[in-house]
């Protein structure tokens, strides 16, 4: 590791180099990858992030569709969508954009979305896949944490990886990562979450800390060892005073522990550019499935 900020773009930068070329040898087939993305609702924040994943995908010569549903559609207006999207040949990744409006049942809606096309891993088989140690698509957060990993050549094997936050989307999906035999992995993970008590005991055994919570600067300098690292997935919106109106902060209190660590991710800027990089690698990956 050369640097202590760990940053994501440059990761991101060699991982989209090699997905051009892969996106010019489909298109050698006629291949065009392409997403189509559920937005259901008006959620200011979700709209932000399906607009930033179709120019992705636009500016990588990707094909990308948005399609939005009313605040007021029920599960089966969700899911026959979806089904339409699982028979378009042309659709090689469905993505539902989380959160949903509380009155759908968003377990239910990514069950329709088929295990072939489901590129944020998150349907039940691909979770099950994962756990297996037989990953066919890796959810894009997770998968951004561990080449940020890779990258930066952060030891894993054997080291012992705290983990907080124990959600479906990035806790668990990590934890069943990083304990398999796999290059980036054979690390002993503890999980950690709202129900753990004295989180600084565990912390302060780390080596690496990886915190997924949504609690602005809830990892502190005094809760790590000096040469651990920590990768924070965080992204917590603080009101204040600026032009913009609002402040971007991770989980972790960066400025102190920058410090006192080996590595650390910004935020922004850490594992946020990412995740999209990710989310267009498994597209891609799907398209390739398609001429296999
Ligand atoms: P979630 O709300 O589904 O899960 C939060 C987890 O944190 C829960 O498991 C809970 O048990 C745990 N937790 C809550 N308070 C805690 C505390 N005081 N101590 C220990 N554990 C506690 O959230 P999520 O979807 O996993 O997202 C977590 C954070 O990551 C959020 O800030 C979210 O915005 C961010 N996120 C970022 C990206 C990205 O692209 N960088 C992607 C997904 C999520």
């Amino acid at each position: 590791m050369q640097s202590k900020k760990l940053y994501g773009k440059p990761v991101s930068k060699q991982i989209k180099e090699s997905l051009s070329l892969k996106i010019s040898k489909l298109s050698k087939h006629g291949i065009i990858p392409k997403l189509s993305a559920i937005l259901v609702g008006n959620d200011p924040a979700s709209k932000i992030y399906v607009s930033s994943k179709h120019k992705t995908f636009i500016t990588f010569n990707c094909l990308s569709d948005i399609h939005e549903l009313p605040e007021k559609s029920n599960d089966q207006d969700v899911c026959n969508l979806i089904e339409k999207l699982n028979n378009d040949k042309s659709v090689h990744g469905i993505l539902l954009q989380l959160p949903l409006p509380n009155h759908l049942d968003s377990k239910k809606i990514l069950d329709c979305i088929s295990p072939k096309k489901d590129v944020d891993g998150l349907h039940p088989m691909n979770l099950g896949n994962l756990l297996q140690g037989n990953p066919e698509f890796i959810p894009c957060t997770p998968f951004g944490c561990i080449e940020i990993l890779k990258y930066y050549n952060i030891e894993v094997e054997s080291k012992h990886i705290v983990i907080i936050g124990r959600s479906n989307l990035v806790g668990k999906p990590l934890m069943a990562l990083l304990c398999q035999k796999f290059d980036i992995g054979n690390s002993t993970v503890t999980i950690c979450h709202s129900h753990t008590k004295n989180l600084s005991y565990h912390t302060l055994n780390a080596d690496i800390i990886i915190v997924a919570v949504g609690v602005p600067k809830l990892l502190t300098s005094n809760m790590v060892k000096e040469n651990s690292v920590v990768i924070d997935v965080g992204i917590n919106r603080i009101d204040d005073n600026s032009e913009k109106g609002y402040n971007i902060v991770g989980d972790a209190d960066y400025d102190n522990l920058i410090n006192k660590v080996k590595g650390i991710t910004p935020v922004p800027g850490g594992v946020g550019p990412m995740t999209i990089t990710m989310l267009l690698n498994n597209t891609v990956s799907s398209a390739e499935k398609t001429i296999i």
